[in-house]
Parts: C-alpha cells; structure tokens; sequence
C-alpha cells in the first residue's frame, strides 16, 4: 500500500496517492492565502462558498455542518463569525419558525463572489494538459471520488440537471416552478435547478 516513507513508494497506487495528498495541500495553502487577504479563515470561505450556492432548503447550521464536516455547535460558530463580519444573517423560516435559515447579506455575495477565482492556479494546470490527459484524469478523479463518496469520506453537491430524482417539465404552468424533484416532492423553480445539492444521485448511464 502507498507510504508515506519515500523509499516504500513504488508503483502507481502510491506515487498517485501521494500526488493526489499535494494537490490537497496545495488547495489548503490556497484558501488559507486567500482567506489571509479578505480576512476570513478556510472554514468561513467554505461557508461563504456553500451559502451561495447549494439549494435553499440545506442553508441552515445542520446544513453548513453536513458540508463542512463538523459539529452543528462547530458550524453554529463559523455562522457567527459570519455574522459578526456582517456577511451572513440567521431567519426563521416562514412556514416553521424553529428552523432558521442562513441567508447572506449583499455584503457576504460580494465576498462569495470574489472568491471565485480561488482555485484558478491549479485549474490552470490542469488547463495546460493535452485534452486527452484532461479526458482520462476527469475519468479516474471521478471514479475515486465515486467510491470516497460510497466509503463517506466525499461528500458531492451537484446542480439538477443529471439527478436522478429531477423531472424535466412536470408542471409547466406551476407557479411555484415548472420542474419536479422526486426526492422532496416539491416543484423546482429553473432557478434551483442550478444550485448544488446534498441528495442528487447520478443518472445511471
Ligand atoms: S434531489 Fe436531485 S432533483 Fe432534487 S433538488 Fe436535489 S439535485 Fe435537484
């Protein structure tokens, strides 16, 4: 299996491995950096991240917590902190007053959207690969991911399109949106449909 110890890493498996461990270093520098230039740690990045894109219904503590990884006490404190910087605002939700949603304020979508670009060195290298490199390291970082996810290590956020409890056009004349989710039964404005989501499951192919 793939060591640590230089003089253990042989073949494939653990060269890859190993590579793949830098490639998440350098993702740790890069927010780190970045969070020391708009002065905001790695988790409120990843917060403001999350708030700005994934579907409504999961913007809440327990939702921020599933993504991050933590406690919800843990995910309770990065809201905070957002709160404090006055990018992040807590509300109840209309229909049940005991959930309370997180919403960012137009202050916390600028600092989201500057943060776009933050990943941009590495997407970059992968950019100057031939396109078939790209194609076949698109291939296997998916299958990895596919069995991280499977061994709850990954968690993946996907928009609708490709989900296997989307219906495309279930009720056009809806109000409330034109599209179906399954999972939720609930309709889908075409807004929603691009934002990511904890329970998309992949279409089989
Ligand atoms: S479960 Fe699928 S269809 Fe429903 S909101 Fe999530 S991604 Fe969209």
């Amino acid at each position: 299996m793939p060591s640590f110890n230089p003089k253990n890493r042989e073949g494939f498996g653990g060269r890859i491995t190993i590579a793949l461990y830098r490639i998440a270093q350098a993702v740790e520098c890069l927010l780190r950096d970045r969070g020391k230039k708009q002065r905001l740690s790695p988790a409120q990045i990843q917060a403001l991240l999350f708030l700005n894109y994934a579907r409504p219904g999961v913007r809440t503590i327990g939702g921020l917590a599933y993504r991050l990884g933590v406690t919800s006490a843990t995910s309770s404190g990065v809201a905070d902190a957002l709160e404090q910087k006055r990018l992040l605002q807590r509300r109840p939700l209309l229909e049940d007053e005991r959930v309370v949603m997180l919403e960012l304020t137009p202050e916390g979508r600028n600092e989201a959207e500057r943060l776009e670009d933050v990943l941009d060195e590495i997407e970059a290298a992968v950019n100057a690969l031939p396109e078939t490199e790209q194609a076949a390291l698109l291939r296997a970082t998916q299958s990895i991911i596919r069995r991280l996810q499977a061994a709850g290590y990954v968690r993946v956020y996907e928009m609708c399109w490709g989900c296997q409890f989307f219906r495309k056009d279930l009720h056009p004349d809806d109000p409330r949106g034109p599209h179906h989710c399954a999972f939720m039964d609930a309709p889908l404005p075409e807004p929603h449909t691009y934002l990511e989501c904890p329970d998309f499951v992949p279409l089989q192919p």
